[in-house]
């Protein structure tokens, strides 16, 4: 090769408002750069020509701080950082059953293809494991389902239970639970209420769109139960609604001003991959962008409150705004421990009843089998062999919820094509959004967000 030239990590030069940009993939850097170094980077052959810069050390210098040379590049263990983490969540799977029927469930009607309820033992030991044998001071108890509410004696007991283990290891607790909210009543609200949970709501936009794909087991739409049951024992503001979005209704922008008028403390709005099409994505890039540009309207308003609570939007920002690798998507099967109703371990919710990706029990004594716990991890940390590594946003995206991609494409690593072609289409809208914040914008906006990425 020639000798003034460098070998270039994954890139994307951009142009806005006349200045030129450089973004770095796998660091998520941003850099903006001047006519001459934009002239010696050859992105199409990933390659940096030194031959005619006049200040040639210097700028080698600042890019290989920046993680742009290949060759000079050290990558850090992060596997070997991420294999030594103690789980900080354990997610007790309450139910495998559920009181609805939606159409995109991932786990068939909730039950996870082995319907039932988690027993008071199997709780009891995996709460006990983990206050025993992680290092962390404070540990988070994800009571799920299914709809976990159906189980409420054992919801309840883990409440109790959970408290006491953290008073006698000197810990804290944060109890979290995601539900489909038709089941609230005043007693178990009172037990969300009492106890400080987080907690996520499903609902999925409008009453229309919402009752498309979630209904009871009579057909009948759950919209209006939902609303009433949320205003009625929890209130909407410290609530984050999480809707699934499919190609019935693509119009993000739409949904997200529906559950923002609701009141919601956070939204969160994710496609469901089976349940798009090529069209659907299509439309969806549109709103996604309609979306973007009203998020920097209402920046310019002053309008903070409209902005922050738009959680998908607000993660891409501060992950450009923090840089860093990103090599994992998620925190399955390092930050959390999931355990099933017949006591078997996964590294996530959506694994449960997949018997490749268990990795322990709590039955009568917890086995884990760490070997293949830390297999698991080193499959789904990023790595030169993933298809990802070559895709300019792999900083912000991560690689895609391995659980989803297992499913579109057979294999956690492998993403689903049209996911990929939609993020690759708005992330530039994103990078250019970043680009406009002001340092009292990003004040605002990263403050609240603080610690999440
Ligand atoms: S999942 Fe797709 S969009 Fe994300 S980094 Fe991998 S290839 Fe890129
Ligand atoms: S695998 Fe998917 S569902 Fe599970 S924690 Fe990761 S992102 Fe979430």
């Amino acid at each position: 090769m020639d000798n003034n030239a460098l070998n270039l990590k994954t890139h994307k030069i951009f142009e806005y408002k006349g200045s030129n940009y450089l973004f770095i993939s796998d660091t998520a850097s941003l850099f903006e750069i001047d006519e001459d170094l934009k002239r010696a980077i050859d992105s199409e052959n990933n390659i940096f020509r030194t031959r005619n810069l006049n200040n040639k050390d210097e700028i080698i210098n600042s890019l290989d701080k920046a993680g742009f040379l290949k060759d000079s590049f050290r990558e850090p263990d992060l596997l070997g950082i991420i294999e030594e983490q103690d789980p900080t969540a354990l997610v007790l799977m309450l139910s495998q059953n559920c009181n609805l029927r939606c159409t995109y469930c991932y786990a068939g009607d909730g039950e996870y293809s082995n319907k039932g309820f988690m027993s008071k033992e199997i709780a009891k030991k995996a709460i006990d494991y983990v206050f025993m044998n992680y290092d962390n001071d404070r540990i988070t108890l994800i009571l799920f389902g299914g709809e976990p509410l159906l189980n409420i004696e054992l919801f309840e007991y883990c409440i109790e239970y959970g408290k006491l283990k953290a008073k006698e290891t000197n810990k804290s607790i944060a109890f979290s639970t995601t539900t489909n909210a038709t089941l609230l009543n005043p007693e178990n609200s009172k037990l969300i209420r009492d106890n400080n949970f987080t907690v996520t709501i499903s609902i999925d936009g409008d009453k229309e769109t919402h009752n498309k794909n979630r209904f009871d087991v009579n057909r009948q739409g759950t919209y209006d139960k939902v609303v009433e049951k949320i205003n009625k024992y929890l209130g909407t503001r410290n609530i984050s609604a999480r809707a699934t979005l499919t190609k019935h209704n693509p119009n993000i922008k739409d949904i997200y001003e529906h559950l923002y008028k609701l009141g919601f403390g956070s939204i969160h709005i994710s496609p469901s991959i089976e349940f798009m099409d090529g069209n659907a994505y299509e439309e969806l890039t549109m709103h996604y962008i309609n979306l973007i540009e009203e998020f920097r309207k209402r920046l310019n308003e002053k309008d903070y409150e409209y902005c922050i609570k738009m959680s998908n939007l607000v993660s891409y920002l501060q992950r450009i705004h923090n840089g860093g690798l990103r090599r994992k998507f998620c925190g399955a099967y390092n930050n959390m421990i999931t355990v099933d109703i017949d006591g078997k371990i996964y590294g996530c919710h959506r694994f449960v009843s997949n018997p490749p990706f268990y990795y322990g029990k709590a039955n009568s004594d917890i086995i884990i089998d760490d070997k293949k716990k830390n297999e698991y991890i080193q499959l789904m940390v990023k790595n030169t062999n993933s298809p990802c590594q070559d895709c300019w946003i792999l900083g912000l995206c991560g690689g895609g919820c391995p659980a989803e991609n297992l499913n579109a494409t057979g294999d956690v690593t492998k993403p689903h094509g049209l996911t990929c072609e939609h993020l690759r289409q708005i992330m530039p809208e994103v990078i250019r959004l970043y680009l406009d914040l002001t340092n009292e914008q990003k004040d605002i906006l990263f403050r609240e967000n603080e610690g999440k990425d």
